[in-house]
């Protein structure tokens, strides 16, 4: 390319994400019941139709009692209560509790009306079946109060949130058997390559297994996308041209390998020429040449083909651009130096050592082990140096 190009070069990470965000059409919404919304955004903000605990409770297995009572209670000098009935889980105790008085309790049961205390289980000697002794006092700390959790019409989960294992048990607690979650995207996803083989196949010497389909499809589906696989297209302008065609009906193509500076890139070729591009390489390391662009009105991001870079782009601009959540680092000591680059923020392997972030040995973008092996990105900025002892951002893989 000789005349300057008429589309942005060079973009930042952010500014990626909210290109390809910005192309992306709305999914419309639907209800599921919970066992089907893991990995769903939510599209409504879902109120408590109870409080949680519905009434006062016990922490501990033990006697509930007034803590008044109980005061001078010690092992040498136990404190004697006469058991007046239990308060259990479900079956509360139906009537008042009196002065020198308990009842047996359950964790989960209500707090009888009369007391405001716990003697745990282990503090305490049976005398009888009517009689206990404390060998410590009663605490008012061992109860889960009312509405601890949340109040009936608290609104406990907000909208845009992915739908974890955590929060689908809020949903459940809060009183909700089905959820309104944003439709899934559907997301076409094509390998492109002449040296690239499906993974149990022969493999010839120069061809390479098709692994970038398997990490994509399966960081799609844990983003709660449909996946359209499209499998594999060689390096031809016809090939990649029907490809292009055949995925009219998704909300998005994802694309790997034929978007760097060879000869033979012809997916950068063909929507340069022939579709619109919207921008064309990302200031970063690994995954430096990615490129947004559209055909026919369908969205296309090609990733790069090298292993580790088309999963970090992957997670740094697609994944947000498709669930809406930013990428949220956390900062941790570098036990190793960290090198950056001019011009490009890069995105280093790391393994957890203690509380120190190590670089992992090897952090060339065709070492797939580099990613797997590691547990977070280390985020180095452009032109900076992180020497070992600094603290530095890093995000969780
Ligand atoms: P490209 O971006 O097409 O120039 O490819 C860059 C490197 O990534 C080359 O070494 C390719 O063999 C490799 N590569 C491309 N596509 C895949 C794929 N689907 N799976 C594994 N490696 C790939
Ligand atoms: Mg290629």
């Amino acid at each position: 390319m000789t005349a300057a190009p008429a589309f942005p070069m060079f973009v930042s990470v952010p500014e990626a994400t909210a290109h390809l965000r910005a192309l992306l059409p709305d999914p419309g919404v639907e209800r599921v019941p919970l066992s089907g919304a893991l990995g769903r955004t939510l599209a409504e903000a879902l109120a408590a139709r109870v409080s949680h605990p519905s009434a006062t409770e016990s922490a501990l297995d033990g006697i509930a009692c007034r803590e008044a009572d109980t005061l001078a209670a010690t092992a040498d000098q136990p404190v004697p209560l006469r058991v007046v009935g239990e308060s259990r889980a479900g079956q509360p105790f139906a009537g008042t509790v009196g002065e020198g008085e308990c009842v047996r309790i359950y964790t989960g049961a209500p707090l009888p009306p009369g007391t405001d205390a716990i003697c745990p289980v282990e503090q305490l000697t049976d005398q009888g079946p009517d009689h206990v002794l404390l060998r410590r006092p009663a605490r008012p700390d061992d109860v889960r109060p009312e509405g601890q959790d949340f109040r009936a019409g608290d609104v406990v989960l907000p909208e845009g949130v992915p739908l974890t294992p955590a929060r689908l048990a809020l949903a459940a607690a809060l009183g909700h058997a089905e959820v309104t979650v944003r439709r899934p995207y559907r997301v076409a996803l094509l390998s492109t390559g002449d040296e690239v083989v499906a993974p149990g196949q022969p493999l010839r010497p120069g061809q390479v297994y098709d692994s970038n389909r398997v990490g994509l499809g399966a960081l799609l589906r844990e983003c709660g996308c449909e996946v359209l696989d499209l499998g594999h297209a060689p390096d031809s302008v016809d090939a990649l041209h029907a490809a292009l065609d055949a995925a009219g009906g998704a909300d998005l193509l994802l694309t790997s390998g034929g978007v760097s500076m060879g000869r033979y890139d012809f997916m950068r070729d063909l929507l340069i020429e022939r579709g619109t591009v919207t921008f064309w390489k990302v200031r970063m390391r690994p995954g430096g040449p990615a490129l947004l662009g559209r055909w026919a009105g369908l969205p296309v991001f090609g990733l790069p083909g090298n292993p580790v870079s088309s999963l970090v782009v992957f997670g740094l601009i697609v994944r947000p651009a498709l669930t809406g959540q930013p990428l949220r680092p956390v900062r941790l000591r570098a036990g190793t130096e960290f090198r950056g680059v001019p011009d490009k923020t890069v995105y280093a392997r790391g393994v957890l050592r203690g509380a120190e972030v190590h670089a992992y040995r090897q952090q060339s973008s065709g070492v797939l082990r580099s990613l797997s092996d590691s547990d977070v990105l280390v985020i180095v900025p452009e032109g900076q140096e992180v020497p070992a002892g600094a603290d530095v951002d890093v995000l969780l893989l």
